[in-house]
């Protein structure tokens, strides 16, 4: 496998422009978000059905910000972790954590 070394990030997918890069041994693109994914269910090119391979894009923040305005943008927010140790405590024989 080749490593990039590169004084540009890839270009940007949407509007093909270029893009500077941060890091020239990786793909960080200085005014632009890097997209990866390790494919997904439903995609007729890419699926590879696990492992550690994926794709990467970028988009610049214009092109991301526009699409925002069109509604094409998603916000997520992953919930916190579960906790690592359980919280033990006397039982009163009624409390069934709805409360
Ligand atoms: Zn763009």
């Amino acid at each position: 496998m080749t490593e990039r070394n590169s004084e540009k990030a890839l270009p940007c997918i949407v509007c093909k422009g270029e893009l500077d890069n941060i890091d020239p041994r990786g793909n960080q693109p200085s005014g632009g978000l890097e997209f990866t994914t390790h494919g997904h269910y439903g995609s007729t090119i890419f699926d590879p059905m696990g492992g550690s391979v994926f794709l990467c894009v970028n988009i610049c923040d214009g092109c991301v910000s526009d699409a925002a305005k069109d509604g094409a943008v998603l916000f997520g927010e992953m919930p916190p972790p579960a906790p690592r140790n359980r919280i033990l405590r006397p039982w009163d024989g009624e409390e069934d954590g709805t409360a």
